[in-house]
């Protein structure tokens, strides 16, 4: 069953709806373990077998279920590999017209000095450094538009002979792309159709966390309310209009935020909506909240651990064997492969050279105790490019000629980076 949703016409106060109750949850695991991925209003089950829910018989045991038939589900799709991709993280600007409760990323000019922006020459060094190293992807992580709130960051651009932030990225991306073996992958925030054309023929894949379609979050004292760009309406139709140009698709939801369990459903349910009508969304990040001093939600607990499993589970069940399902391992260094007990199958990017410019106080995990921990689990590590095999081997439907030739010269013959493992770690 798909559910159907039309996110052009929602207005703010109406996210997508989903019914209240589902049938009992023996009976969607069961649907599950044969193979079938839980949508509509199955999934709501789910809620049965969170860490404290009533009603379940045992809610361990339901939670051992759900993360057995996840992780069953994921083999059944992914077999035993695992992934990572090797990265260096450009933060192009910290400068962002919006406030979220929990960043530490902006900055306003004050802050940023005279960097208001990376220069070209800034970001090619950092890229050439990655590539050195053997990295693939060049992540542009940056503040959302901030030509809009800033007349610093407009002169700056405009003394470059950029409108916005966003033409500005796409020069950069270009020259990445150009003059390095390096491939770019763009996560600017929301996106207008011809802001995502225009970086299309440099960025085999882009990104833009939806986070949640909670209207809570957006409301007086929630974390979005002063983040315009956070309204589900508005991230829902990036990532549609991203599905209309076929560009292979990166998003996410972030866990402990203020959203509830029915929320975490309902955002779920949504990105399989969408991939089910575009097939595009590549992969789906689980990112759990990490509390920063010096913010407004500096003093909020951060996503624990069984909730978060439950989720990542959820998750696995809800987008099917097929989806690319990951939790950054930064972010739980102390326990981070139990994750790949509920269902994931990727650990993002990983830089050796840059750090988390998001979570900066959470260093990536070395290459060699990801590699031994993915294998002690059960699996074979290998690194993939920043764009799925499946977005480009055997087929030309989703990257421009001229990339996808790019992209091709770059991979193995199954699709990852050349090389293995073997060129980041050595096997003795
Ligand atoms: S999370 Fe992103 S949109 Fe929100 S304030 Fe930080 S940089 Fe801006």
């Amino acid at each position: 069953m798909t559910v159907s949703v039309s996110f052009q016409e929602a207005p703010d106060d109406k996210a997508p709806q989903f019914p209240d109750n589902g049938p009992p949850l023996a009976e969607v695991i069961a649907k599950a373990k044969a193979g079938g991925a839980v949508t509509g209003a199955d999934a709501f089950a789910l809620l049965a077998a969170g860490p404290d829910s009533p009603g379940s018989l045992d809610s361990l045991d339901s939670m051992d279920e759900i993360c057995s038939a996840a992780a069953s589900m994921r083999d059944q799709g992914k077999g035993k590999t695992v992934t990572f991709s090797p990265k260096v993280f450009i933060p192009l600007t910290h400068l962002c017209r919006d406030f979220c409760g929990y960043c530490t990323f902006r900055k306003d000019p004050t802050q940023a000095g005279k960097d208001l922006f990376m220069t070209p020459e800034q970001v090619l060094d950092v890229a050439k450094a990655g590539a050195a190293l053997g990295c693939t992807e060049a992540l542009f992580t940056l503040g959302e538009r901030p030509e809009q709130r800033y007349p610093e960051a407009k002169e700056w651009l405009a003394h470059r002979g950029f409108r916005t932030t966003l033409d500005y990225l796409t020069h950069v991306c270009e020259l990445v792309l150009n003059e390095t073996s390096m491939l770019p992958h763009a996560n600017p925030g929301t996106m207008a159709r011809r802001e995502i054309a225009a970086l299309q023929p440099f960025n085999p894949s882009m990104g833009l966390m939806l986070e949640s379609t909670s209207k809570a979050l957006y409301a007086a004292g929630g974390p979005h309310e002063f983040a315009p760009s956070k309204r589900p309406r508005v991230r829902l139709r990036t990532l549609e209009l991203a599905g209309q140009l076929r560009v292979p698709f990166t998003t996410g939801i972030l866990i402990g935020i203020g959203e509830s369990r029915r929320d975490r459903i309902e955002s779920l349910l949504a990105i399989a909506s969408l991939h089910a009508e575009f097939g595009h969304v590549q992969e789906v990040i689980i990112q759990n909240f990490r509390a920063k001093p010096n913010t407004a939600m500096g003093e909020f607990p951060d996503a624990e651990t069984v909730e978060f499993l439950w989720t990542v589970a959820v998750a696995r069940l809800i987008l099917g064997p097929d989806a690319n399902l990951q939790v950054p391992p930064n972010l739980s260094a102390n326990n981070y492969q139990i994750y790949l007990d509920a269902g994931i199958n990727d650990w993002g990017g990983v830089s050796p050279l840059t750090i988390d410019f998001v979570n900066p106080e959470a260093p990536w995990p070395a290459l060699a105790d990801l590699k031994t921990k993915t294998e002690a689990a059960g699996f074979q590590l290998r690194p993939r490019l920043p764009v799925y095999p499946e977005y480009f081997l055997g087929t030309k439907e989703f990257l421009p000629d001229a990339l996808h030739q790019k992209v091709l010269a770059t991979a193995d013959p199954e699709g990852y980076v050349q090389g293995g493992i073997q060129r980041y770690v050595s096997s003795t």
